[in-house]
Formats: C-alpha cells, sequence, structure tokens
C-alpha cells in the first residue's frame, strides 16, 4: 500500500481532530493511502512537542513556513485560525502540495478566490474541514431530495448555535478579531450554509441581520481591561436558493444551553426532513399522504446500510462519533489524491459559501437583500 506524507500545522482542537483522522484513515478505509505523520508545526513549540510524542509525528517543524517546504510529505493540513489560511495555503500549493484547510477557508471571497486560483492552477487537491457534511444520514438526506422523495422542496429552516460565547467574561480571541472573519457567521453560520446548499444547491439572495450581542469583553482571561467587539454574535438570514424555495439560516455563539445544534427542517410536498447534529446519528422523516391516525415522523437510525458507517462498525444504532466524520473527511481527501472522484467539499465550494458570508455582512450593513455574486 502506498504511503503519503502529512503535515499537520496547529495543535489546537482541530490539529488534534486532523491528527486523529489521519492515524485512523487506513484501519478504516480499506485499499487507501497510508498517511504517514511526518511534520507538526505550532506557535507553541511545547505544543508542538506534546503533539508529536501524543500522535507519532516523525519530527518537528519550527515554523509553519519549513512544514510546507519539507519534500517528504505531500499533504499540508491547515488547522489555524481563519486569519493565517491564505498565507499557508498559498505557501503550501507553490510548494506543490495537497492541502486540507480548515474552515472558513479564509475572512473574504476575495482572499479565497485567489487560494482557488492558486490551487487550480497548481492541480494540487484541496479539502476544507466542513466535516458534517461526510455525515452518511446527510449524504441520504441530500438524495432523498435529489431524487424527489420530498417532491418540491418548499423551505429550510436551518441554525448552527452553539454557547460558548454566551458568558460576556469569555475574553477576548481570535475568534472575535474582525481581521479573523464575520464572528458567529463565518466561524459556525459557514457550517449551516454549506449543509444548505450540500442539501438544495446554491443560494441566490441573501437578507441578513447581524448583531453584536456583548459590545465589551475581558482584554484577556481574568483582566478587568476591556476590549471592543466589532462582529456578530448572532447572524439571522433569510435566504433565497437559486431553485426557487426560500428559508432562513440563523448562526448563533450565545445560545445558553446549545452545545451543538447544527439543524435545519425543509419540508416539501411530499415529505419533510429533521435533522440535529446533537443526535446526528438519527434523522427524522415525514412521508406525507398516510393514515393521519398513523402518520408522524419516522426516526430513521445510522447503520451499516448508510456508507461508509459498516466501515466503522458493523451493528446499527451503536453511532458515529464527530473524529469519525472528519476520518471520513480525510478518506475522501486521500480518494481524491489517488485520482479518484473528488467528494469535497474543496477550495471553490468554500468560496462559493465565502461569497454567502460577505453577502449577509453587506446586506445587514446596507439593510437590504443582496444577490450572491
Ligand atoms: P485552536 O485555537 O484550538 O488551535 C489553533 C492552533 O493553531 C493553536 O495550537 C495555535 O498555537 C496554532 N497556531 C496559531 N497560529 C499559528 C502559526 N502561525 N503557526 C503555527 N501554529 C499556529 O483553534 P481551533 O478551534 O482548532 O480552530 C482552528 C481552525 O479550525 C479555525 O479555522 C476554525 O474555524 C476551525 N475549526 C473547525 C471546526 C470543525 O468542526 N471543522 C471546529 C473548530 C474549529
Amino acid at each position: 500500500m502506498n504511503e503519503i506524507g502529512v503535515g499537520i500545522i496547529g495543535t489546537g482542537f482541530m490539529g488534534q481532530a486532523h491528527a486523529l483522522a489521519y492515524r485512523a484513515v487506513a484501519g478504516v478505509f480499506p485499499d487507501i493511502l497510508r498517511p504517514r505523520l511526518v511534520a507538526v508545526a505550532d506557535l507553541h513549540a511545547e505544543a508542538a512537542r506534546k503533539a508529536a510524542a501524543r500522535f507519532g509525528f516523525e519530527k518537528i517543524s519550527p515554523d509553519w513556513q519549513q512544514l510546507v517546504q519539507d519534500p517528504s510529505l505531500s499533504i499540508v493540513s491547515i488547522t489555524t485560525p481563519n486569519f493565517s489560511h491564505r498565507e499557508m495555503a498559498l505557501a503550501a500549493i507553490a510548494a506543490g502540495k495537497h492541502v486540507h484547510c480548515e474552515k472558513p477557508i479564509a475572512v473574504s471571497a476575495a482572499d479565497a478566490k485567489i487560494m482557488v486560483e492558486a490551487a487550480e492552477a497548481a492541480g494540487v487537491v484541496t479539502q476544507v474541514g466542513f466535516n458534517y457534511l461526510k455525515n452518511p444520514l446527510i449524504k441520504m438526506a441530500r438524495e432523498m431530495i435529489a431524487s424527489g422523495e420530498l417532491g418540491e422542496i418548499f423551505s429550510f429552516r436551518g441554525i448552527h448555535a452553539e454557547d460558548f460565547m454566551a458568558d460576556p467574561n469569555i475574553p477576548y480571541s481570535w475568534r472575535l478579531d474582525p481581521n479573523c472573519g464575520a464572528g458567529a457567521l463565518a466561524d459556525i453560520g459557514s457550517h449551516i450554509i454549506s449543509m444548505a446548499r450540500f442539501l438544495l444547491g446554491p443560494i441566490a439572495e441573501v437578507n441578513a441581520d447581524l448583531e453584536t450581542v456583548h459590545k465589551l469583553r475581558p482584554a484577556a482571561l481574568g483582566s478587568s481591561e476591556t476590549r471592543a467587539v466589532e462582529v456578530n454574535d448572532i447572524a439571522r438570514l433569510n435566504v433565497a436558493f437559486k431553485r426557487g424555495c426560500h428559508g432562513s439560516i440563523e448562526a448563533n455563539w450565545v445560545a445558553t444551553g446549545r452545545t451543538m445544534q447544527l439543524g435545519f427542517e425543509i419540508a416539501g410536498s411530499q415529505g419533510a426532513l429533521v435533522f440535529t447534529q446533537e443526535r446526528f446519528n438519527e434523522l427524522l422523516y415525514y412521508k406525507a399522504g398516510g393514515n393521519r391516525r398513523h402518520t408522524g415522523f419516522q426516526r430513521l437510525e445510522a447503520g451499516p446500510e448508510h456508507d461508509p458507517y459498516g466501515l466503522f462498525c458493523r451493528a446499527p444504532g451503536h453511532q458515529l462519533g464527530f473524529n469519525d466524520l472528519k476520518t471520513i473527511e480525510v478518506a475522501d481527501f486521500l480518494k481524491a489524491i489517488a485520482g479518484g472522484p473528488a467528494a469535497g467539499p474543496d477550495f471553490r465550494e468554500a468560496w462559493e459559501i465565502q461569497k454567502v458570508i460577505d453577502t449577509a455582512v453587506a446586506s445587514s450593513q446596507e439593510r437590504a437583500w443582496l444577490v450572491v455574486s
């Protein structure tokens, strides 16, 4: 089996998720390129050292610039804050590496465009970390919609709500820096926008209202000094899909009590689907037209029939976990590098998602419906 060298930049939440996925993937997916964890880099040498020891990286690169030049690796995985994605990705592409980048791809559609053009000109494979699309039940939902099982789609109600910024004493960090992206809209809203596009296709127009709930936050943990917050805590979007139906999308990181409410309700003339990432091994399905005494939402359970669930576990109902979605994402990336079909989402799709984000920001400023161009 062919091996492929991987370098990971960043060792935080996503750095760990990527390292686990690259370690697991060859054990789960047969006949796939076998990743070798060659190098890791982090701003903090101690964090890189710990990650190397924990995940078995062969070496620690003193910085990301040296990592992307390393001839013994062919994949660069970028798991650092959003503002750094562009520079790192462009350097990795210039060095001929395939790039796996965390979402959102960049801080603006203009930056994303540059990244897409560079990757496509270099002919490298790209993958962006919209891992929730890798859920086999989401793939089935898409197939049900595409095959007409739900009939004509009337509406989409989507949300990504968490509460990790609900406490006003959470200090200022890169997620609140406007140079790092459009607040909750970019950070978690990008996930539900990616989901909406995956299920129903392009979003043509947006009318958005962005709100900053906590306008001041401690400048640092425990500090009495405060810093003004300019990015949104809640984004509410009305959207018009190119296919004709309308819908709503909310991104909210001050949603007290919610830890992972990435969800949607899709209603069509023949049926409806309801999903939440909080119970992501289930999909609620309503089939219209039955005997009213016996109808209602049916709970569909993930199992081996929902490819690739069976590669992780032979028994239905035992459930996939978050890191399994990342492993599926890495498998899709490796298959594309080996010449198979590109399942994405790639840089080009992430650019489309970024366009929706930028349009929503402009719409909120102008208080108007705007075309996603
Ligand atoms: P984090 O703060 O936990 O980790 C970031 C890491 O990057 C840290 O280890 C930091 O030291 C390192 N870093 C920063 N600048 C660096 C540089 N110049 N060189 C080397 N290392 C550097 O952040 P996180 O939560 O892992 O988020 C990172 C990225 O992942 C963001 O783009 C975020 O939006 C995305 N993310 C995606 C998901 C998902 O579900 N796909 C979930 C959370 C975060």
